[in-house]
Parts: structure tokens; sequence; C-alpha cells
């Protein structure tokens, strides 16, 4: 992989694409789970967060924003803007990873392979509420879970550190969650693990619809989020804001020869 480069020493197993002031995890859902499972057992604490289109704009129009998502050790491909963009750009990212899909799947291995708790914070009650229990029918070991309305960070910090849950999934949307997991990853004394999965629990839940399987392929899963919420025409404006800022960096690469 000719774009990819080396991580540090403990996370060797990993590789990444320089994206913009980013590092992209490159690897595959295997390399990435099987990274975040040696890192559990070693008792490294590891964030997450998964990059978008949207991120990369509201990172680039806010600095505490940016210096959140920097704070990733691992920033996961969960737009497809981003894959684009990175070959657009002369640096493709080979592997997109959704960050429902690794969150499903580091939840059904860890509770396969251990007695890890997850704590999950974010979402409605009640939304929150059908996901604790579709997951505890597939046997997922929930340690605890709060709604993401009308708790603050203190209670919130309290109730993950009592719960003895080694992952945590924060699902406020985004900056939100971001912030919220730069500013208290370190007061979570037992969590090992820590991602922002946005609007995952909804998904899990069924009270969001996922794109049908051949739009995600297509990498369409954004259209298809616009045209379900209509509310969310800020999400035009990010991402017109985008495709300027690959355009004129690709006219700078070109430039520059
Ligand atoms: N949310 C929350 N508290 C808030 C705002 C949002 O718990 O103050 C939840 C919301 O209920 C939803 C998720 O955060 O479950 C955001 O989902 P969205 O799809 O907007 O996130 P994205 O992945 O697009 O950032």
């Amino acid at each position: 992989m000719n774009n990819a480069v080396e991580l540090s020493k403990e996370r060797e197993t990993l590789d990444v694409v320089s994206f913009f002031d980013f590092q992209i995890c490159d690897s595959t859902y295997e390399d990435i789970l099987e990274y975040l499972l040696n890192s559990i057992e070693d008792k490294e604490k590891n964030i997450v967060f998964a990059f978008n289109p949207r991120k990369m704009v509201m990172a680039k129009n806010d600095a505490v924003t940016k210096e959140a998502l920097q704070k990733a050790d691992i920033l996961i491909p969960d737009g497809y803007g981003i894959v684009l963009a990175s070959r657009i750009l002369g640096k493709p990212i080979n592997n997109r990873i959704t960050g429902t899909d690794l969150m499903m799947l580091l939840c059904r291995t860890i509770s396969k392979d251990s007695s890890e708790g997850i704590y999950i914070y974010g979402a409605t009650p009640d939304s929150l509420k059908d996901a604790v229990e579709r997951m505890r029918k597939e046997d997922i070991h929930i340690a605890g879970g709060i709604d993401g309305y009308g708790y603050d960070d203190e209670e919130v910090v309290n109730s993950i550190n009592r719960s003895g849950a080694s992952i945590l999934f924060v699902a406020l949307g985004s900056p939100k969650q971001e912030l919220f997991i730069a500013e208290n990853a370190d007061k979570l004394h037992n969590i090992r693990l820590i991602m922002g999965v946005g609007g995952s629990v909804d998904v899990i839940s069924g009270h969001a619809k996922r794109a049908p399987l051949f739009i995600r392929k297509m990498g369409l899963e954004w259209l298809f989020r616009m045209i379900c919420r209509p509310s969310r025409i800020k999400e035009n404006k990010l991402l017109a804001d985008y495709i300027k800022i690959v355009i004129n960096e690709r006219r700078r690469l070109k430039k520059a020869g």
C-alpha cells in the first residue's frame, strides 16, 4: 500500500493515510478489531472516531472541534466522500469502515470472547432502551446506558465509572460526542475503548432506517440520509464546502507538480 504509513510501535498493525491534517485509518475491519481487542487486553485506552466530509468541514471551521477529532487514536473513514476524495487527491484509502458496522462487530466479538462490559451514552430514552433490548437479545454485555438528553457531564462520567464497563459508545452526534470524549476520556477510569457512534444507536434500535445495501455499496448513504431528513439542509451546505476544499486541494497539488 504505497500511501499508507506504518503507525508507531504500539499501533504497528494498523495502516494510515494522511488526509489534509488528519491521519485516516486504512486497515480492514478484521485488523482494526484485532488491534482493539489486543489493546483492551493490554489495558490501553483507545479513542475511535468516525470521519466524514461533514466533520472535515466542521474541523476546518472550528479549532476546538478539530483538536477534539485529532485526539482520536483511530479515525475511521466512515464517509464515502472521504474515500472518493482520497482517490481524487492521489492518496487512496482502500478500506471504507462504517461506524455502525464496526460498533456491532466489536459488540458481538467482545461479548462472545470476553466478559467486558459495554456502556452506551446517547440517543433518546426510547431509542436507547430499544437498542439495549435488541443487543441484550443477542447476548451483548450491556453494563449500562444513559440517554443523551438532560444529564450533565459529571453525572454521565459517574454513571459510566460506576457501571464497571470497559467499552464506551457515545451517540450524541457531531461535534457534541467528540467534544464530550475529548473533555472526559481521562476521567473514565475503567474504560479502555471509547468510540463516537453518531446515529448508530438509532439504527440498532430501528428508530432510524439505514439505506438499503445496494445504496450503501454505491457509497450513496449520505444522499439517502439527506432525502430522508430534508430538515438537515445544513448538510447540503457542508457538502458543498467539502467539495470546494477537495477541488482547491487538487488544483494546488496539480500546480505543485
Ligand atoms: N443526540 C443526543 N443528545 C443530543 C443530540 C443528539 O443523544 O443532545 C443523539 C440523537 O438522539 C441521535 C444522535 O445523537 O441518536 C445523533 O445522530 P445523528 O445521525 O445526527 O449523528 P451524526 O452521526 O450524523 O453525527
